[in-house]
């Protein structure tokens, strides 16, 4: 079984990637495991890829073990891409329901067919040796008018995709079609070139 240390400190997110990483038969390990821990790294990349890779090389470089990192973020077409890598840090607070608040207000008044959205995920993987791969992943979908369910984390309850709102969808239901979900299959598809 391949080991990998999942580099991240945001609790739903670790949760999401280790049960998808799981069943593909990876052994996970988390940066509570690591003694010591591993420290939260500054995203100052300018792109999703940039900004995965600095997080995986630093777990990789605490832990002795390959390390998987996602960057992950929402980009929406009437905003230019915003808020792209800025998406934990939307509104300034760090708070989803600030940062849901604020989209809402952005897009107030625009029609569906304006809303389009991509979720985007960016998953970069280093090896203790150097070696180092990113994959990105992608889900399209428009951002709704209020917010719908409570399921997920983020932007999960404005977002709607062709088989419903992230927001009110079970884990499972999203694990299928999430931009996370695709961006794993590339990463297991591109992982077999380094082991
Ligand atoms: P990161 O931890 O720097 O990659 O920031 C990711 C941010 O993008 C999260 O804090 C959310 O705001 C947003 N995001 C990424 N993936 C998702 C998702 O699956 N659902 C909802 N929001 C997401």
């Amino acid at each position: 079984m391949d080991r990998f240390i999942v580099a991240s400190h945001n609790k739903k997110k670790l949760a999401e990637l280790t049960r998808i990483l799981k069943p593909m038969g990876f052994d996970v390990v988390c940066p509570s495991d690591i003694l010591g821990g591993v420290p939260d790294v500054e995203e100052t990349g300018t792109t999703f890829e940039e900004n995965a890779l600095l997080k995986a090389r630093s777990a990789c470089e605490c832990s002795g073990f390959p390390a998987v990192a996602d960057d992950s973020g929402l980009c929406v077409d009437a905003l230019d891409g915003a808020p792209g890598i800025y998406s934990a840090r939307f509104a300034g607070t760090g708070l989803d329901e600030d940062n849901n608040v604020l989209l809402l207000e952005k897009l107030n008044g625009l029609p569906v067919e304006k809303r389009t959205a991509r979720f985007v995920s960016c998953i970069a993987c280093v090896f203790p040796d150097g070696r180092e791969f990113t994959v990105r992943g992608a889900c399209e979908g428009y951002i709704a008018t209020e917010p719908q369910g409570d399921g997920g984390f983020g932007y999960d309850p404005l977002f709607v995709t062709e088989f419903g709102c992230f927001g009110t969808m079970t884990a499972e239901e999203k694990d299928k079609v999430s931009h996370r979900h695709n961006a794993i299959v590339l990463f297991k598809e591109k992982l077999k070139d380094y082991i």
